[in-house]
């Protein structure tokens, strides 16, 4: 079993969600006592989340590249980046080390192409949503069409995230406003599957709450990691 470098605690909420899945998973590949191989930076997300809202990407750059380095020199031998926001740095991340980095775009595209959704709706930091560094790879890759939510919607999912989900807060009003969201969305826009995608809203939806596909970036991110790490 190869092990695995995670940047993590952007938030720690979600990140202890990926240090329970890649666990389980690898328990329920090999059995009995197996657990995964791990080494985890967890950042102050204070610091983090400050560069994203200041536009200082570059300064968030340096900081992610420092800790992949230090994961690959502490015996990391795949990493993962355990937000979909800070994916935006995957290819600075990426060339600061020697090791592969498991995208997690790459892995959400290949589910949603694997159950035949061809528009899927993207629910994420308002960062993931109006940039391109997500949305494209899904479209351009992929052949994907995401939507996204309007102004409003998009205000709505972003505030949620980083007010409550990042802060350990799970609402009843934020979930109705969240599946509001989503039936507004396929009535208006013919979404066909929803991509959860940002690492925290598993603690706020899921497969249960909704009668289309639903790909929680969370867990294929983390089932991607134990195939790459058990091979
Ligand atoms: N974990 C979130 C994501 O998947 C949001 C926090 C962040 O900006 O990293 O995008």
């Amino acid at each position: 079993m190869k092990t695995l470098g995670l940047l993590g605690g952007m938030s720690w909420e979600s990140t202890a969600i990926y240090y329970r899945l890649l666990n389980e998973i690898v328990r329920e590949r090999l059995g009995g006592l197996h657990s995964a191989k791990l080494l985890l930076h967890s950042f102050d997300f204070a610091e983090i989340a400050e560069r994203q809202h200041h536009g200082d990407w570059d300064g968030a750059g340096v900081l992610l590249s420092g800790a992949a380095h230090k994961l690959e020199a502490g015996g990391a031998e795949g990493l993962l980046i355990c937000t979909n926001t800070m994916h935006k740095l995957a290819d600075q991340v990426q060339a600061a080390v020697s090791i592969p980095l498991i995208h997690i775009a790459d892995a959400t595209a290949m589910a949603v192409k694997g159950v035949g959704v061809k528009r899927p709706a993207l629910l994420a930091t308002r960062f993931t949503m109006e940039q391109d560094f997500y949305k494209g790879r899904l479209v351009e890759k992929y052949g994907l069409q995401p939507v996204v939510p309007d102004q409003a919607g998009r205000d709505m999912v972003h505030r949620v995230i980083y007010d409550e989900l990042c802060q350990g807060i799970v609402s009843a009003p934020s979930k109705a406003a969240y599946l509001d969201e989503v039936t507004r969305l396929r009535r208006e826009e013919k979404i066909d599957g929803v991509i959860m995608g940002c690492t925290e809203i598993t603690m706020l939806i899921g497969q249960g709450d909704i009668d289309i596909p639903v790909f929680d970036t969370t867990r294929i991110h983390a089932e991607a990691a134990v195939e790459f790490a058990l091979g």
